[in-house]
């Protein structure tokens, strides 16, 4: 290899180029390069008669097209590779496994703010304090100036105390404007000269710093078999299981210390939800400016800053949602993924992969320990434990012993035989939030909807309104008074009367529940309590939802109520009641997994309360109240949960058991939609082993959406590739009419 590195021709560069092909693409390394191409390093290239930028993905002794047919590499863009070669093998490896381009795998290990060359850090002006002019000291200059030019004379006093500062600061203290520095310069007092500095996101919030906790002997234990892991890698991962209120957090606290003064670095993933203010400071209050935090709420600039600082080894601890998983942290020592069994761990549009997976990939490709915590881990994950891929640490107790919640389950069919209708709110739940006022202490209603009603529907004739792009039913909102399709976003004006012209009839009536109706009903109930709602419909603005939470906390509000938003990893220990308005939402969803979402969604919104010294209580209105989900959320009992989910899941070799598979097509025409899928199943079904089910095509369960017609395949396979690799290769050969395509999704979750 050296041979032919050092021949005429120079080595060869294998680079995907930032534009959608799925190639890569070889070029000469010139002689001058030799030194600064490495694997991953960004590059500039001649494309057709274009530049574009590209990433070197491999380093080939010899290409197998001629030499005289391949183009040099045009120049290296920064000083060292922004992606190390772990990151190029992980980009490959998501590739192949959930079948998307290799440029798209790069693209996602690589962030856009890193990635555009014309990003860097903000310059900002600085001015530099010279030498005195000859037999002269500044103090004399300075009296000098006083009465002459006052603003000159400020400036300079400021500017004796710190010899160099930005010109804001230097305005800021003395007053002088960009005419007065100027007007320095030009005496050569001071040098003016632009400097980078780091946009700090945290500038204006101080942290209480704190110190680790003396561990209960369950914290302790679990500590252990983690610092093990993060010495030995034996185990490698440890799967956290701690029901809410356990304090798993001070275990990744304190394991994050051990991997700290090892000298190594780690990454820390929470749900983007929960990737709350109130998380984030417990890192930073234990670690401070060694933690980089990497949000999409977040500027451009500020995350370009916080994702150098982690390359550069400043912040050695970077904490951020699904994407923060590729972050260049150095010497790796710990991965952990908190609330592992989130949905939003999947990333939703291609490459659709699964954080919590490529944190145990990417832990076996580093070295490094990999922890995984959750109240309500993935049936994926309790099944990797038992059979040995993981290892189990159980935290079954709350700090201090403090009591789990109650969890009462109230009938609604009894409730609406006894009142003779349906009430928002039962008759149980409206004494408890009763009581709660009058003890001033806090309650949260949780409700998966938001809007006033889910749909609009006129009861002579049954027309619904439906969204005319959309197959769903279009969501009522008071205010403004507008229909909203939460798929695509259309807004229409509410009809006076039902627009079935053989109907016309005014009595439209507004059908199942959504949050701005359960606000309204809770505030005509309690005219004297403080209400807030919080949803995507009132958090638009970016500073919305801390604001909400801080009025929460500090008693502001007395009932709080909103969707999955406040569901997740909130800590108010005055909340003594959960009210959970209608469990069924997720209960009857088309999925496998409905029963398992509903039972960690109920386990986690009990989590909320009763994290004070008071015993905190759950009430869960329901129509199904002994379904084996709620009756196991009841129970708190995610072993009964267990056994009888896996048992449902083996007999119809559903995951974990198998890898689901979801190839989804869309267009314009459903004809066209059905007959490729026809097509791509002809093909591949000869071609798949035995042990692959298949099925489809069949309409999504939203079988139109944004206009568009949808139909899937869903593919139950013991190994992910045996089904993958034969399934692109159909794909690849078909002749795509125009306006059809098609999304693969491999471990899909809904
Ligand atoms: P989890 O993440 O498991 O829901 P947390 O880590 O949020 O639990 O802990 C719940 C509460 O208990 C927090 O307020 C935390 O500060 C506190 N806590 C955790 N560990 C200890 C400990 N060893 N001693 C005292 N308080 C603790
Ligand atoms: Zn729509």
């Amino acid at each position: 290899m050296n041979e032919t590195r050092s021949g005429t021709n120079g080595s060869v560069a294998r680079v995907v180029v930032e534009i959608a092909l799925d190639r890569e693409f070889d070029y000469l390394i010139p002689d001058p390069l030799r030194a600064a191409v490495c694997l991953g390093s960004q590059v500039v290239v001649p494309f057709g008669p274009r530049m574009v930028t590209g990433y070197v993905v491999a380093l080939c002794p010899d290409s197998d097209l001629a030499p005289k047919k391949l183009k040099p590499i045009k120049r290296v863009v920064g000083d060292h590779p922004l992606i190390t070669p772990v990151m190029v093998k992980m980009a490959r490896w998501m590739a192949a496994y959930y079948g998307c381009p290799l440029e798209q795998a790069v693209r996602t290990v690589l962030p856009g703010v890193v990635r555009r060359p014309d990003r860097s850090f903000k310059q900002v002006p600085h001015v530099l304090l010279a030498l005195p002019p000859p037999g002269q000291t500044w103090p004399q200059l300075i009296e000098a100036c006083r009465s002459r030019a006052p603003k000159q004379a400020a400036a300079l006093e400021a500017l004796q105390a710190e010899t160099v500062m930005t010109q804001p600061r230097l305005t800021a203290l003395s007053g002088a404007t960009t005419a007065t520095v100027r007007a320095m310069a030009t005496k050569g007092w001071v040098q003016l000269e632009k400097r980078a500095v780091a946009r700090n996101p945290f500038e204006r919030s101080q942290v209480v710093p704190t110190t680790p906790l003396p561990l209960m002997p369950q914290q302790a234990e679990s500590l252990a078999t983690i610092q093990q892991s993060i010495t030995t890698l034996d185990p490698a991962v440890v799967l956290l299981f701690g029901v809410t209120g356990s304090g798993k957090t001070e275990v990744y606290l304190q394991a994050l210390q051990t991997v700290i003064e090892r000298g190594q670095g780690a990454i820390v993933l929470v749900p983007e939800i929960s990737l709350t203010p109130q998380t984030v400071e417990r890192f930073r209050a234990r670690f401070g400016d060694i933690v980089a935090v990497l949000h999409s709420h977040l500027s451009g600039g500020e995350r370009h800053d916080e994702w150098h600082r982690v390359l550069t080894g400043d912040a050695r601890i970077a904490i951020g949602a699904r994407s923060a998983l590729f972050a260049p942290v150095r010497k790796l020592g710990l991965i952990v993924v908190d609330e592992e069994h989130e949905y939003t761990y999947k990333q939703e549009e291609p490459p659709r992969y699964h954080a919590r997976d490529m944190a145990v990939l990417r832990g076996r490709m580093e070295s490094c320990a990999v922890v995984l915590g959750s109240a309500t881990p993935a049936l994926e994950s309790i099944h990797n434990a038992r059979i040995g891929k993981y290892h189990l640490a159980r935290m079954p107790a709350r700090v201090d012993h403090r009591d789990m919640p109650l969890i009462n389950v109230i009938d609604m069919r009894v409730e609406m035989e006894r009142e003779g209708r349906l009430n928002v709110l039962s008759r149980e739940l409206t004494a408890a939030i009763r009581l709660r006022l009058e003890k001033g202490e806090q309650t949260i209603l949780f409700l998966n909807r938001r809007g006033f009603a889910t749909s609009l529907v006129c009861p002579k004739c049954g027309y619904v309104a439906e969204c005319s792009a959309c197959s769903i039913a279009m969501t009522y909102h008071k205010a403004p008074h507008q229909l909203h399709c939460h798929i695509c976003g259309a807004v229409q004006r509410v009809p006076v009367r039902c627009p079935d012209p053989d109907c016309r009839d005014p009595a439209f009536r507004y059908a199942g529940l959504g949050t701005q109706r359960v606000e309204e009903v809770v505030t005509k109930v309690f005219p004297q309590a403080r209400v807030k709602r919080m949803d995507a419909d009132t958090t638009t603005r970016k500073e919305a939802y801390a604001e909400l939470l801080g009025a929460f906390r500090h008693g502001d509000i007395d009932i709080l109520l909103g969707t999955q938003m406040i569901a997740k990893g909130l800590d108010f220990p005055n909340v003594t009641l959960v009210g959970v308005i209608n469990a069924d939402t997720a209960l009857h969803r088309p999925d496998f997994r409905a029963g398992e979402r509903t039972f960690q969604l109920i386990t986690q919104v009990a989590g909320r309360a009763g994290r004070g010294d008071v015993m905190g209580e759950v009430m869960v209105q329901t129509f199904t109240p002994f379904h084996p989900a709620i009756q196991a959320a009841r129970r708190l009992d995610y072993d009964q949960f267990h056994d009888q989910e896996i048992e449902y899941r083996r007999e119809l070799q559903y995951p974990p058991f198998t890898h689901y598979i979801c190839l989804q097509l869309r267009g314009a025409e459903a004809e066209a939609v059905e007959a490729m899928g026809t097509r791509v199943m002809e093909q591949l079904i000869p071609r798949l082993p035995e042990n692959i089910i298949a099925a489809g095509p069949v309409p999504a369960p939203l079988a139109r959406a944004k206009g568009e017609y949808r139909y899937q395949c869903v593919f139950r396979t013991p190994s992910a590739t045996a089904c993958t690799r034969p399934l692109r290769t159909v794909l690849d050969s078909l002749k795509w009419p125009k306006d059809v395509r098609y999304a693969l999704d491999v471990d899909a979750i809904s």
